[in-house]
């Protein structure tokens, strides 16, 4: 198989795509974006999620649980995010969990610990929640895409600790040395560099200074995008290889199939 772009983090059921999700799909596909693995936060999104899977040839499933939604049902001072409010998540871990095992996704995410949005009282829940769900990914051998927040420490101990196979680290926000330090002492494990990379120093850093087999690009779209105040667009992950081509004095095709061969690797595919 040809090497392709990859998108392993985008959130196109945001209602930004309500309008033209085919367009905006067609237009990653023509650029050669053909693995744009399309994260769930929620019961809503998970199920949309799937059906966009079966309507679109290059659309890969991951279902998750936001950190935000896994404690919802506690939160009484109104988020800065409108989300809906989830009452049972562990139906929805069971109903992942299915999915799961019934083969119809490519990864469990997003899902992680955050302390940007929440507080300490919602800690014990968020890694509840958490580890329910890092159990799915093992139990089932697919990898599990991270949200890891202002809590990038906690969030790789209890990695540790579980030890999955594979893990993406979504938009890392830790220390790099931190990083370099987790690749190297975990080889299954990656860490997905955002599209706004040319204008985030420690982004930079991660693609000049990460192990070549621990680099995978995502978009987090419709946030992060290279230029600010706009629409990010899975597309935009080719321009994340070409800078990694220039940092690393590499052709753009070194770079494309570098990154796709570390994506096969953690997605099997
Ligand atoms: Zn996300």
């Amino acid at each position: 198989m040809h090497s392709a772009y990859v998108d392993v983090h985008c959130h196109l059921t945001e209602s930004a795509y309500e309008l033209d999700l085919a367009a905006v799909i067609e237009r990653a596909r023509s650029r050669g974006v053909t693995q744009l693995v399309v994260n769930g936060v929620d019961p809503a999104s998970n199920r949309q999620i799937l059906q966009m899977q079966r309507q679109y040839p290059t659309v890969r499933a991951a279902l998750g649980i936001y950190p935000i939604q896994a404690v919802s049902r506690y939160l009484s001072a109104p988020l800065p995010i409108a989300v809906e409010v989830l009452q049972d998540p562990d139906a929805e871990i069971r109903f992942i969990a299915e999915q799961a095992q019934a083969g119809t996704i490519a990864a469990i995410g997003e899902c992680g610990l955050d302390a940007h949005w929440l507080g300490p009282d919602t800690f014990a829940e968020q890694e509840r929640v958490f580890l329910a769900l890092v159990d799915v990914a093992k139990q089932n051998k697919l990898p599990v895409i991270v949200h890891s927040r202002k809590m990038e420490v906690r969030t790789y101990e209890l990695l540790r600790e579980t030890n999955p196979e594979r893990v993406v680290f979504h938009c890392w926000g830790g220390r790099v040395k931190k990083a370099v330090e987790i690749a190297q002492q975990h080889p299954g494990w990656a860490f997905s560099i955002p599209a706004n990379a040319r204008r985030n120093g420690a982004f930079e850093k991660m693609l000049c200074e990460l192990p070549e087999t621990s680099i995978l690009t995502e978009t987090d779209s419709p946030y992060l995008s290279p230029q600010p105040a706009t629409r990010n667009e899975p597309q935009n992950v080719v321009d994340t290889i070409e800078f990694l081509a220039v940092l690393r004095h590499w052709k753009v095709e070194t770079a494309k199939d570098l990154v796709w061969r570390n994506f096969c690797r953690i997605f099997a595919t």
